[in-house]
C-alpha cells in the first residue's frame, strides 16, 4: 500500500512504496525459466493482489449463493456482496447511481451490449457511426455488423504518424446523419490518451451520444464519468487487477432505460407468459441470467485496492516509469518507438530494425521477460503507421526501474544476437 519509502532513488520523486506494493502480488515472485519474472504484459491483463484472492476466497468460501429473490441467508449475503460490489464501481468512475452501472463480461461485452440494446434500435439505413483509427478489434467490429445488418455507414477519423486523432477531421466528419460516436479513452497499442471530453462535447452539441471505450484508462487514471458527460463508458475487471470474466458498462440512465435488452432470460424480467414478457428496471434489464457474482465482489475488491493506493498516485508512477524507460529505449540505435503522442500512459510500442517483433518476444521470454508482439488487435493503426507488427512493453505501477532496466539491457542484448 502507499507509503513513503526512504529507500527510493534520488531522481525517483513520487511517494511510492513500489516494492511493498509488489509484495501484495504473489505471481510476481515467479521464476520463468530461471529468471525473475519482468511482467510487462499489463495492457493485455494486469495482475491480481493478494487481498483481491484473499476477497475471492472468503466469498466462495463463506458467502456463495446464487443472487436475488432467495430468502435464505447466504442468498441475502451474495445478493448483497454483489450490490455491495456495483456501489464500489459506480464511486470509483463517479457515476451518479448505481443502477447506471451494469455487470457484463468484459468491455467487449460491454460494446456488444450497447450495439444491439442502442444501436439496432437507434440506428438505421443512411445513419453515420465515428469511430477512430486507433480503435481496437471490440469497438469497431460490432459496429461493422450494425452497418451491415442496417446499411449504415462508418466514419473514422484519422491519426498523425506520432498516433495522435486528428481532431479537426473529427470535427468535419459530423453530418446531419451522424448517429453515434465510439472512441477510445486510452490506446492499448499506442498509449495515446485521446481528449474524449472535447470530443464527447463536440457530439453532444450536435445531439450525438457517445461510447468511450475505457478498457486501458481506468487502470491508469482517474475517470470520472459525471465529468467526461460520456453516454458509455466501458472496461474490463481483468486489467485492474481483478478477475477475468467481468466488466462494467456504465450508461446514463435515461439511455439504458430507452434502450431495449441484449440478452433474454431470468432475472431481466418483471413478469413471462407467452403472450407477452415485461423487463426488468436496470441495471437488471441487462444482466439475463446468473452473471458473474464472485468476480463482481472481487472486482469490488479490486477498486478498493486501487482506491487506498490512489489512482492518481499510480498515474504519476507510472508517468516517471515510462519517461525513464522512453528514454532509454530511444537511446538505443535502431529502435523506433511507435506511439509518440504527447499525452500517453506507459505503453511502449517499438519496431527494432532487421528483427522481426515475435523473434524480440521469444528472445526476451528468455530472460523472464513478458512483453507483448503482434498486431494488438489494432490492425488499421498497423496499417496506418506502416509496420506489421510492434513490440509492446506495457507497465504497471508494481512495475520497477530495475525492471525498466532489466527490458533495455535485453532489447540491447537482442540487437546484438541479430548483429
Ligand atoms: N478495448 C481496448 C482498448 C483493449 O485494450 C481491450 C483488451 N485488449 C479491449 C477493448 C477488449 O477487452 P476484453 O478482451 O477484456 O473484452
Amino acid at each position: 500500500m502507499k507509503l513513503i519509502d526512504s529507500t527510493l532513488k534520488p531522481e525517483f520523486t513520487s511517494m511510492f512504496d513500489v516494492e511493498h506494493i509488489r509484495a501484495d502480488f504473489p505471481i510476481l515472485k515467479l521464476q520463468v525459466g530461471g529468471k525473475p519474472l519482468v511482467y510487462l504484459d499489463n495492457a493485455a491483463s494486469s495482475q491480481m493482489p493478494q487481498p483481491v484472492i484473499d476477497r475471492l476466497v472468503r466469498y466462495q468460501t463463506s458467502e456463495h449463493a446464487n443472487i436475488n429473490r432467495g430468502v435464505h441467508y447466504l442468498s441475502e449475503k451474495a445478493t448483497a456482496e454483489y450490490e455491495a460490489a456495483r456501489g464500489k464501481l459506480q464511486r470509483f468512475i463517479h457515476a451518479r447511481e448505481d443502477r447506471e452501472i451494469i455487470f457484463t463480461s468484459g468491455t467487449t461485452d460491454s460494446i456488444n451490449l450497447v450495439m444491439h440494446g442502442y444501436g439496432r434500435k437507434f440506428i438505421g439505413a443512411g445513419d453515420e457511426i465515428i469511430l477512430t483509427t486507433l480503435e481496437h478489434h471490440s469497438n469497431i467490429v460490432p459496429w461493422q455488423m450494425l452497418a451491415e445488418e442496417k446499411g449504415a455507414k462508418i466514419r473514422v477519423v484519422p491519426i498523425n504518424e506520432a498516433g495522435e486523432l486528428l481532431i479537426d477531421e473529427y470535427e468535419k466528419l459530423f453530418t446531419e446523419r451522424t448517429k453515434f460516436v465510439g472512441v477510445l479513452h486510452v490506446s492499448n497499442a499506442l498509449g495515446t490518451i485521446n481528449p474524449v471530453r472535447h470530443m464527447i462535447a463536440f457530439a453532444h452539441a450536435r445531439g450525438v451520444p457517445v461510447l468511450v471505450d475505457g478498457a486501458q484508462a481506468v487502470p491508469h487514471m482517474e475517470v470520472d464519468v459525471q465529468d467526461l458527460d460520456c453516454d458509455f463508458y466501458a472496461f474490463s475487471g481483468h486489467k485492474l487487477c481483478g478477475p477475468t470474466g467481468i466488466g462494467v458498462l456504465y450508461g446514463k440512465a435515461e439511455l439504458l432505460e430507452r434502450m431495449q435488452p441484449f440478452k433474454g432470460g431470468g432475472d431481466m424480467i418483471l413478469s413471462v407468459t407467452f403472450e407477452k414478457t415485461t423487463y426488468n428496471s436496470i441495471p437488471h434489464k441487462f444482466e439475463a441470467g446468473t452473471p458473474p457474482i464472485a468476480a463482481a465482489v472481487g472486482l469490488g475488491a479490486a477498486v478498493d485496492y486501487l482506491s487506498a493506493i490512489g489512482v492518481d498516485a499510480i498515474a504519476a508512477y507510472e508517468l516517471e516509469l515510462l519517461d525513464y524507460a522512453t528514454e532509454q529505449l530511444s537511446r538505443l540505435p535502431g529502435v523506433r518507438i511507435i506511439g509518440t503522442a504527447a499525452s500517453k500512459t506507459a505503453v511502449l510500442s517499438f519496431v527494432v530494425e532487421g528483427v522481426h517483433p515475435h523473434d524480440i518476444g521469444t528472445l526476451l521470454n528468455q530472460d523472464g521477460i513478458a512483453v507483448r508482439t503482434g498486431h494488438h488487435c489494432v490492425q488499421p493503426v498497423m496499417l496506418r503507421l506502416g509496420v506489421p507488427a510492434t513490440t509492446r512493453a506495457s507497465f504497471a505501477f508494481y512495475n520497477t526501474m530495475a525492471e525498466a532496466d532489466a527490458f533495455i539491457a535485453g532489447v540491447r542484448d537482442v540487437q546484438k544476437i541479430f548483429g
